[in-house]
């Protein structure tokens, strides 16, 4: 696999390279194919920081790396929106008025509140999983506007024992619902491999819901490496393909013009 679709950039304020240096460490890993998608997460203010970008600044420092290194990598200009139920107007204005060829939708708070922030978050692990599902399907729900759903339980993360208590089997009703609604509006998953990066052994989502996913008829789906820095771009991606491979997944997508392009996994 040699498309990563989903990276960020100086241009989200939790990363520090500048587009160039993620679009030479893509080219270095032997990539043909780069998504970048920083975060425009409006309603979101971390540690004082609002987590948005200027569009015109994005579109112009992107479009003219596209042309500089056209030879060598096709650059392609993709955006995270960050969800929240109150945004469905938001966000469909938005990827409207801009020509992204890539939107992630992802929910990055849970009831307005950032799990990763809530170090007095005393929550037991199986509320905060159950609510961050909850928060997701409220979202899919409205129908926003976005390509493919990002880091489906990426919640685990914050949990305090993590993969340890996530019992997937608990909260299959509601993952269903997520998929079986976004099946039917169109859209896709990823498969973001930051999950292997944090150590929590899978990739999100885990593989029972990307095997679930496929049962249900399930096709788009992208991949991911969630990278904030050049070395971890195409972060496992050997792994990555054994996840589809092994998920049923004979195809992974990626999208250029919004329009998704189904190419077979190695
Ligand atoms: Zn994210
Ligand atoms: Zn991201």
């Amino acid at each position: 696999m040699r498309a990563d679709f989903h990276m960020h950039t100086e241009f989200s304020t939790d990363a520090h390279c500048s587009p160039e240096e993620m679009v030479l460490g893509a080219i270095k890993k032997g990539l043909t194919t780069v998504c970048i998608t920083d975060h425009m997460d409006k309603d979101y203010d971390k540690e004082g920081k609002q987590f948005v970008f200027c569009p015109e600044e994005y579109f112009s420092t992107l479009r003219k790396l596209q042309g500089e290194y056209r030879q060598k990598i096709d650059v392609r200009i993709g955006v995270e929106m960050g969800l929240q139920p109150h945004l469905k107007t938001f966000v469909g204005n938005y990827v409207k008025k801009y020509s992204f060829d890539f939107v992630i939708g992802s929910v990055h708070l849970i009831d307005g509140k950032d799990p990763h922030q809530e170090k007095e978050n005393q929550m037991e692990d199986s509320i905060l999983y159950r609510n961050g599902f909850e928060n997701i399907l409220e979202c899919v729900k409205q129908q926003m506007d976005f390509d493919v759903l990002g880091h489906m339980d990426y919640v685990v993360r914050y949990g305090k024992e993590k993969e340890k208590s996530y019992f997937l089997q608990d909260y299959a009703e509601i993952t269903d619902e997520i998929l079986r609604s976004l099946i039917m509006q169109g859209k896709g998953i990823e498969l973001n491999t930051a999950g292997f990066k944090y150590g929590l052994g899978f990739a999100h989502p885990h593989i029972s819901i990307l095997k679930r996913y496929k049962e249900l008829g399930g096709e788009v789906i992208t991949v991911g490496s969630d990278a904030h820095q050049p070395e971890n771009i195409a972060y496992d991606f050997d792994r990555a393909k054994e996840v589809l491979k092994d998920s049923g997944f004979k195809y992974y997508t990626e999208f250029k013009g919004r329009k998704p392009i189904f190419i077979q996994v190695g």
